[in-house]
């Protein structure tokens, strides 16, 4: 059996190494945007396909038995794609998402739908804001007026003048990241529902601290319209939550008849 895996996460370089280990023939596919990627064990392509349509040819040129997105929650476009060129050619997809962060009772978690609403609240929750949400989004906080500390990978293009930057790739521990809100004296801070333990350790270290959180929802996994199936007949998507199931569901796959 042979699996497309879209990447670009931890679940997905972990998923590359037990499907291979397990005799699953591999591709594993990178947007090629972050410096010094963590490369998965086996084939590993890099660079977008050029939209759906392009991702469809991919499909067509080299085809293969299914089809796994396990990119970032965020990562909207690729999954779009993903669903969209697999109903074109008739190959299973498999969607991998962790699950997002749940609040705690002491938590004060203030959630919104988009970037510039998390910076319209910004100015009633503080006055020294630290933003996690990554290098996209960032210019939205432009004007909030806060001193703000952002954290990304690879530095923003053109590099912002109008905050602190702190390149640094996670995991993150719960020490680290009490010493940057203390340290920066911060007293707001903004993140996406990426979810998973990597980078956890900072909603431990606000609540700790008493700091509120603004939090914004990820975008949700598209769904095909009620009883539609690609031109291609019976293709369908499942989601799932861990690499466990995604190593479950390609072992079904490859001991399914039509594979
Ligand atoms: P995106 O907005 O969904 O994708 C933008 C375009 O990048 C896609 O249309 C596609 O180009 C290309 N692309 C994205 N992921 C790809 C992949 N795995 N293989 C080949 N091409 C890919 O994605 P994004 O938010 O910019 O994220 C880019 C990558 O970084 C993703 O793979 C994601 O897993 C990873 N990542 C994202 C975040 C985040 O917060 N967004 C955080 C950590 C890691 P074409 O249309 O030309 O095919």
């Amino acid at each position: 059996m042979k699996v497309l895996l879209l990447g670009g996460t931890g679940e997905a370089r972990e998923l590359a190494g037990l499907l291979t280990g397990a005799g699953i023939e591999v591709v594993s596919s990178l947007a090629g945007r972050t410096s010094d990627a963590r490369v998965p064990v086996g084939e590993v392509r890099v660079g977008g396909f050029g939209g759906a349509g392009g991702l469809a040819g991919w499909l067509l040129g080299y085809p293969v038995d299914a089809v796994i997105d396990a990119t970032h929650p965020f990562a909207a476009k690729i999954t779009e794609n993903a669903f969209s060129a697999t109903r074109e050619v008739g190959t299973p997809l498999l969607v991998l998402r962790r699950p997002g962060w749940t609040s705690e009772p002491d938590d004060n978690w203030h959630w919104v739908d988009t970037a510039s609403a998390a910076a319209e609240l910004l100015p009633r929750l503080g006055t020294r804001a630290f933003l996690t949400i990554g290098r996209q989004g960032l210019d939205a906080f432009a004007g909030t007026g806060l001193w703000t500390l952002a954290r990304c990978v690879d530095p923003p293009e053109p590099r912002p003048t109008w905050c602190t930057l702190m390149l640094a790739r996670g995991p993150f521990t719960l020490a680290d990241e009490e010493t940057i809100l203390r340290d920066h004296d911060i007293d707001v801070l903004v993140t996406k529902d990426s979810g998973g333990p990597a980078t956890a350790a900072k909603l431990t270290a606000a609540r700790r601290l008493a700091i509120p959180v603004v939090i914004i929802h990820r975008p949700p996994v598209p769904t095909a319209p009620a009883g539609s199936a690609g031109p291609a007949g019976s293709v369908g998507h499942e989601v799932v939550e861990t690499v466990e199931e995604a190593v479950q569901w390609v072992m079904r796959a490859s001991h399914s008849p039509s594979t």
